[in-house]
């Protein structure tokens, strides 16, 4: 089977010619839609706040606040990849600002998503978001206990971690990587971390817990969800690759129009690690001369039959193409690796394998 793999930049090398000069530019634009939901979030607060509302209508309000949360955190993510603007002091401000309700801060996301992420993608060792080969969990009895309960169990824990992974993951983040940086920009990174952790608790002691939980709890909970649905689908399903090859190891999921423009083209992943530095305004462009060049190793589905597929693989990496449940022994494909979305497929491990692995 012929796997030559290109990196980012090879690919991206073939792209840049087809499109337009504007497509390398800023578009300062999308703070519109950044605007519009900060006036909708304070809107949102307010009227938890002032009026005493019914049950319904402070859930109904938390939901609208949640969904503004997660696009707030799209648009910081475009920001602090310089695409909106070009100033730094400037990115660094709105960055801040818009992953505020997520309590990320601007240096940490840069150094573990920019820098690291996206020059590592599926890197088992370096990329912070990859998740455990074979060989790693071996290592960790403690997480090996997860992995003995039933398969239906574990895949529920998984899906209702979502509503909280992306916070506990920024946590660890933080408290990974902020050694690495200079000791005359850690306080900014210290300060940048706990800015918005003192801000979000302390709004307790002014609303009440009851207004609280309308006002930032369930909408926390409700963008972890969003924002985490789709990065659970951005690489898990796709093989660890020797190359850092964007076609190979992400995927692009589909979701309805207006929902692409809420989310400022999120889903657009693969297209997002041709072009990191471009405003995602322009990725259906670039998917269009992808699918045209390589429509054999572009991987595109529905969100539902990413999330779906999800479910129904372990999230073990084995021999870097495959995924395995270690307690029933059984292996599944990856994309590109014999995984089908459509009709999912085990195999059990045979001694063979038994014998790679030894
Ligand atoms: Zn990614
Ligand atoms: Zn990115």
């Amino acid at each position: 089977m012929d796997k030559g793999f290109h990196s980012f930049g090879w690919y991206a090398s073939k792209v840049s010619p087809h499109l337009p000069k504007k497509a390398f530019k800023p578009v300062p634009g999308r703070l519109l839609g950044g605007l519009a939901y900060l006036m909708i979030t304070i809107a949102g607060m307010f009227a938890i706040g002032v009026y005493d509302l019914p049950f319904l209508a402070n859930i109904a309000i938390a939901v609208v606040i949640g969904t503004s949360f997660a696009s707030m955190g799209f648009l910081g993510h475009e920001i602090l990849h310089g695409t909106v603007v070009k100033k730094v002091g400037l990115r660094n401000f709105l960055g801040a600002v818009f992953f505020f309700p997520l309590l990320t801060g601007p240096r940490l996301w840069r150094k573990w998503h920019n820098m690291t992420h996206h020059v590592h993608t599926q890197d088992e060792e370096k990329d912070p978001d990859a998740w455990l080969t074979k060989e790693q969990l071996d290592k960790k009895p403690a997480l090996k206990i997860i992995y003995r309960l039933p398969f239906s169990v574990r895949a529920f824990f998984e899906f209702f971690s979502l509503s909280f992974t992306f916070t506990l993951h920024s946590v660890r983040m933080f408290f990974a990587y902020v050694k690495e940086f200079k000791p005359e920009n850690r306080l900014a990174v210290w300060i940048q971390f706990l800015l918005p952790w003192v801000a979000w608790t302390g709004l307790v002691f002014f609303v009440g817990i009851t207004n609280w939980v309308f006002m930032f709890l369930i909408p926390h909970l409700i963008a972890n969800t969003i924002v985490m649905a789709y990065i659970s689908t951005n690489h898990r399903l796709n093989p660890q690759v020797p190359v850092n090859d964007p076609l190979a190891n992400t995927l692009s999921v589909t979701v309805p129009k207006w929902i692409d423009v809420l989310h400022f083209n999120f889903s657009y992943h693969t297209e997002h690690h041709l072009f990191p530095s471009m405003s995602s305004k322009y990725y259906p462009l670039v998917k269009g001369h992808i699918k045209d060049k390589w429509p054999g190793l572009y991987h595109e589905m529905p969100m539902s039959n990413a999330l779906v597929a999800l479910w129904k693989t372990p999230r073990v990496y084995y021999n870097g193409t495959e995924l395995i449940d270690p307690r029933a022994e059984l292996v599944y494909g990856s994309l590109g690796n014999g995984l089908d979305p459509q009709a999912i497929e085990p195999r059990s491990m045979d001694r063979e394998d038994g014998i790679k692995q030894a």
